[in-house]
């Protein structure tokens, strides 16, 4: 059957899922979803290739609210029989929140875990019994220490963003969680990436997994236009400002470098009559979640975030970004201007490039195989021109960073391989779909600045924004 005549009710959904979807508004499954709702439901372990934006969430929860809405619960309080690590808070409200969309029919409790928030009311949802936990690795650990969450019951066991977790650092974390799930269980991985790392933690605790894969649907749209401006680190704000005053309609996420950062350049656009919302990792999820809220309902024009509070988000599509800072990591720009451009809408990925980002602005270059056009706005101009040979800041002038492989944080990036081991490749190579970077490859030499990027994804590598 080809993907096109695949519906939700051929690949073998229950009743109450369908009746839900429907609700939801789905109609066809995504490629994610046709290719393994089917192996999921099978009782495969699984290895999925897509990042969020793919409807991967989709993918692995209705087979598994599926399986769980079969079984009788064992008798006594109910511990969770599925688990879900995800990297971030922000990530566990949102697979929670889509879980209990679709299992709206069944009679399943859905609880999240993580940090920044109160510990007390966590205990009390797992005292209270919990069908599916939802959880970032850290805050689950401390309450496994403390006998609250027991994993004895487990048989599904989901990595979500698997590849994300490992660089930010959760990969001990994750194998002291998966020593206390039952090994007689279900796994399920998605990454967008499959580096050694990734492929090692798929040998070791999965079985025979299932492969699938899908293009990643951050894909660098042929509808968003490239550009930069050429401006001295001192006046950025000030350029900021008058570029936010000039589309004084359009609702805008702009992404700096760090936390602090981001929120002083809040605070700033605010005193300067624009006012902003802020999301990044200091603030606590109930702030993070308020701005988010803001900003999705229209009611905060402008949202600033750092990249990695911004990653996984279902943010609406935007009609522009502006990156404040240049991204450390060359990927992290394709997941920036993700936000814009989608389903064939016009979007605009306007960057602020300071003479000493000039290496940063080479390594997005190559990554894209295109280059973007840089200008100055008049009475801007920085003091000295912006050259792509500048060295990369061994800092960024930001936060730390982590090396692909868990190399030495603030290690420079220059010298990355376009295509090299951080292309998105199942272990061995086998299974059905094609690495999500082989457009990216197929282009040789530069191209203009308006799409052709083909699919550029690759690891990651994050601060704890
Ligand atoms: P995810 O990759 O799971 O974060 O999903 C990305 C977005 O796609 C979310 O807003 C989902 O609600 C939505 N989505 C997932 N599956 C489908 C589908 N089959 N049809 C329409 N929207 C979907």
């Amino acid at each position: 059957m080809t993907l096109e005549t695949q519906s939700f009710e051929t690949l073998g959904l229950s009743p109450a899922l369908l009746r839900a979807l429907a609700e939801t508004g789905y109609t066809t499954p995504t490629p994610i979803q046709v290719e393994a709702i089917p192996f999921a439901l099978a009782g495969h372990d699984l290895l999925g290739g897509a990042q969020t934006g793919t409807g991967k969430t989709a993918a692995f929860g209705l087979p598994l609210l599926q399986r769980l809405s079969k079984e009788t619960p064992p008798k006594g309080p109910r511990k969770p029989r599925a688990l879900i690590l995800v990297p971030t808070r922000e990530l566990a409200v949102q697979v929670s929140d889509n879980l209990k969309a679709y299992g709206k029919y069944l009679r399943l409790n859905v609880t999240t875990i993580f940090g920044g928030a109160g510990m007390q009311p966590q205990i009390d949802n797992l005292r209270r019994g919990v069908d599916i936990l939802v959880a970032c690795p850290g805050r689950l650990l401390d309450h496994m220490e403390s006998g609250h969450a027991k994993l004895d019951a487990v048989e599904v066991l989901v990595l979500d963003e698997a590849d994300r977790m490992l660089d930010m650092g959760f990969l001990p974390s994750i194998k002291r969680i998966l020593a206390r799930v039952p090994k007689q269980r279900q796994t399920l991985l998605f990454s967008a990436t499959f580096e050694a790392q990734i492929r090692a933690l798929a040998l070791e605790f999965m079985h025979d997994p299932k492969q699938v894969q899908v293009a990643a649907n951050n894909t660098i749209a042929e509808t968003i236009v490239h550009r930069a401006h050429a401006v001295d680190n001192a006046r950025k704000r000030d350029l900021l400002v008058e570029l936010l005053s000039r589309r004084h309609t359009d609702q805008v996420l702009v992404f700096g470098k760090t936390k602090h950062g981001c929120n002083r350049l809040a605070e700033q656009l605010a005193e300067s009559g624009l006012p902003s919302v802020a999301i990044h990792g200091n603030k606590s999820q109930a702030q993070r979640q308020k701005a988010l809220n803001l900003f999705k309902s229209g009611k905060a024009r402008i949202l600033v975030a750092t990249d990695v509070a911004a990653r996984g988000l279902d943010i609406p599509n935007l009609p522009l970004v502006i990156n404040h800072d240049l991204p450390m990591v060359a990927e992290d720009y394709v997941h920036r201007i993700g936000r814009t451009g989608r389903n064939g809408a016009s979007g605009e990925a306007l960057s602020l490039v300071s003479p000493e980002e000039g290496g940063l602005l080479r390594q997005i270059q190559r990554m894209l195989k295109a280059d973007i056009a840089m200008d100055t706005v008049a009475g801007f101009e920085p003091s000295r021109p912006v050259r792509l040979d500048t060295p990369i800041p061994k800092n960024g002038g930001g936060g730390q960073r982590r090396q692909p492989g868990g190399g030495r944080p603030g290690a420079r990036m220059g010298e990355q391989k376009p295509g090299g081991d951080r292309a998105p490749r199942m272990p061995g190579n086998r299974g059905h779909g094609k690495p999500a970077d082989r457009g990216a490859r197929a282009h040789a030499g530069p191209k203009q600045h308006r799409g052709g990027a083909g699919k550029p994804q690759g690891a990651r590598r994050d601060t704890r924004a």
